[in-house]
């Protein structure tokens, strides 16, 4: 009975990553900490990969979880449901997009795929421009236009999918270009791909920061640079806000309004930190685009009551709480410290980020290449020290990827950074 990790490699499929070389069995959480099966606690600095957008065992989610749990726990099709509608109106308003119209899913994945359903069926084509070193989830189609080889597990791709530059800009040619240079490179790209694709193209689908690629963000700006292009074509830009929604990034509450100049995306994608844990995903699209499909649905689960309810609630605590503040200001305070302790630690090549989003690129000391051991290394010493963190970064996973709960304090995430500072250490 005792054996977990036997009977869950007895049962489960060989590909599931454990992250750890003896795996955690997570039993519960409180706050910015999670514990494990022999009682070791944790400061969470991924949040269960950002599911854990506000906090572990929030009250008031709870509470509107185990209500909705007494009244009915249903699906959302066929019936009017109270909680799934508030959801949509509050999303739909808070979008940007105007006529938004709202359709949950129950992943991130079901959301991009649903958006590709949507801009191949509106445009009538198959052709998808993604992003170089992207991530959009491992369905058929979700593969089929991730960039990043690594997280892309087939390439039977059912769309054809040309990659545009955008993504990485830290190495290489672009790398000596000023963000204006970097913008016009990306967009000759881009306009010399629309020249191959010698038809029509459905959508460009982007992350405004590349999250599984390793927290790299472009210049602001260059999808309204794409945007003007797209346009001219009347191709559809689909923001995945996946990571980046939600006020995580500080900034902004979505990723795209840091290239909002020639206005918002026509399809915006959510998910993970919504439901605070719950499964929510979900697109929302200009009228037009949205009801383009001939469907009665997509599928059963998207918008339960018992998941909007835990979006309601969590969504409230994060307006009410300032949460986007929060990440602004304690996320540009962590930065500044992990900026500090790796100083001069040979292994660190950068450390970039944007609100409660930071990424620790690692190489091997003196070269400018990507060190995934040092990654692996690192994340196990922080486990060791009581810390939880992710990695992530192109094909060689070489950057640890820090996304705490957004109500993170300062003395957590000074907390955080001194553990991170012994595991760099001694992971050297
Ligand atoms: N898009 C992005 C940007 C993501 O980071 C992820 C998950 N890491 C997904 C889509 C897929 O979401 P899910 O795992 O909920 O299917």
């Amino acid at each position: 009975m005792n054996n977990l990790l036997g009977r869950h490699q007895s049962v489960m499929p060989d590909w599931l990553s454990l992250y750890y070389r003896h795996p955690i069995e997570i039993t519960h959480g409180e706050g910015r900490y999670v514990y494990d099966a022999d009682g070791k606690r944790y400061l969470d600095f991924f949040g269960g990969i950002l599911t854990t957008m506000t906090a572990h065992a929030l009250p008031e989610v709870t509470k509107a979880v185990s209500e909705q749990a007494g009244r009915i726990i249903h699906s959302s099709t066929l019936y009017l449901n109270r909680p799934m509608i508030e959801l949509a109106e509050r999303v739909a308003t808070l979008s940007g997009i105007p006529q938004a119209r709202v359709f949950f899913t129950t992943s991130g994945t079901e959301a991009n795929d649903t958006a590709l359903l949507l801009a191949t069926t509106y445009r009538r084509s198959n052709q998808i421009l993604a992003m170089r070193n992207s991530y959009h989830g491992r369905s058929f189609s979700a593969v089929s236009i991730t960039g990043n080889r690594a997280w892309s597990p087939t390439s039977l791709s059912p769309l054809q999918t040309l990659y545009v530059h955008g993504g990485v800009r830290s190495r290489g040619p672009y790398a000596q270009l000023s963000d204006a240079q970097f913008i016009e490179a990306c967009v000759a790209d881009l306009e010399d791909l629309l020249g191959q694709a010698g038809g029509r193209v459905a959508a460009l689908i982007a992350e405004p920061v590349q999250g599984v690629g390793g927290f790299t963000s472009p210049p602001d700006g260059l999808y309204a640079a794409f945007r003007e292009v797209l346009d001219r074509h009347g191709i559809l830009w689909i923001t995945d806000e996946v990571q980046t929604g939600w006020g995580r990034t500080g900034e902004h509450f979505w990723g795209w309004q840091a290239h909002a100049q020639n206005g918002p995306p026509d399809i915006l994608t959510f998910a993970k930190g919504i439901g605070n844990g719950m499964s929510i995903g979900g697109v929302v699209a200009r009228a037009e685009v949205m009801n383009c499909l001939d469907a009665n649905s997509i599928s059963t689960f998207g918008g339960s009551p018992i998941t909007m309810a835990a979006g309601l609630a969590n969504l409230n605590y994060l307006l009410e709480h300032h949460l986007q503040d929060n990440a602004r200001r304690v996320g540009g305070l962590l930065l500044e410290r992990l900026r500090a302790i790796t100083a001069g630690v040979p292994s660190v090549r950068e450390v970039r980020g944007r609100g409660l989003m930071a990424g620790i690129e690692l190489v091997k000391p003196g070269t400018d290449e990507a060190a995934p051991e040092t990654a692996t290394a690192v994340l196990e010493a922080a486990r060791e020290g009581g810390l939880l963190i992710g990695k992530g970064g192109g094909h060689n996973t070489a950057v640890l990827r820090i996304a705490p709960p957004l109500t993170l304090n300062v003395t957590e995430a000074e907390e955080g950074a001194r553990i991170l500072e012994k595991a760099l250490t001694s992971a050297r």
